[in-house]
């Protein structure tokens, strides 16, 4: 089963990630994983993604498609793949279906996660940090016993700069129109599946095996 996974943060892509591979035993290929593994061989493309990235720049599309190129043509690969972060842009994704068609592939589902997004913004800023110790609460879904003081140590919990309403929203906005012409042209060619993730992980899990079932 040949699978891209996505969905804007905070819908649980990760966790549903995680048990797509424990239950299917295909690998979870995400952007950064391939970067560091590249870079950790040695190869001719990690080592030019690694100069991009040490001068602090955006790696160049055609090194990241090389990269996902190689890594595709692994032999972990010949019974599927889970792609995650990649592609990014329509651009990407036109490079991607070359990719898969050299190597007479073809992809099953592009299996986006959505979320309402209230619900979103419930979950992203409902983190809290510990001063003190750096333990980390959430506000709804792992409050501490007392509000505002840290279990562990006593110390004052607060909301980091990132989880700040304004902050996350507009992280939510440029992710949502990042992701949108994305989702368009994988309608398009038929492999958009909507998963509904306003639910419990192991209820959107279900839905997630429900339509792979159909795969294997
Ligand atoms: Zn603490």
């Amino acid at each position: 089963m040949n699978l891209v996974l996505m969905g804007l943060p905070g819908v649980g892509k990760g966790t549903q990630a995680e048990k797509i591979v424990e239950k299917y035993g295909i690998p979870h290929i995400s952007t950064g994983d391939m970067f560091r593994a590249a870079i950790k061989e040695g190869t001719p493309l990690g080592l030019k993604a690694k100069e991009f990235m040490d001068s602090g720049n955006l790696v160049p599309d055609e090194v990241t498609i090389g990269i996902v190129r190689e890594r595709l043509g692994k032999d972990d690969c010949e019974k599927g793949f889970l792609l995650d972060g990649f592609p990014r842009t329509v651009a990407q994704a036109d490079a991607l279906e070359e990719i898969l068609s050299d190597l007479e592939k073809k992809l099953d589902y592009v299996i986006n996660i959505a979320v309402e997004e209230d619900q979103l913004m419930q979950r992203l800023t409902g983190r809290r940090v510990c001063r003190n110790c750096g333990a980390t609460y959430h506000a709804i879904f792992n409050p501490p016993k007392e509000e505002g003081v840290c279990d562990k140590c006593g110390g004052e919990l607060y909301q980091r700069d990132d989880d700040k309403e304004e902050t996350v929203r507009t992280r939510l906005e440029v992710n949502k129109q990042q992701q949108q012409p994305l989702l368009t042209f994988y309608e398009g060619k038929g492999y958009l599946k909507t998963i509904d993730g306003n639910k419990d992980i192991n209820e959107v899990f279900e839905d997630v095996d429900q339509l792979l079932k159909g795969l294997s």
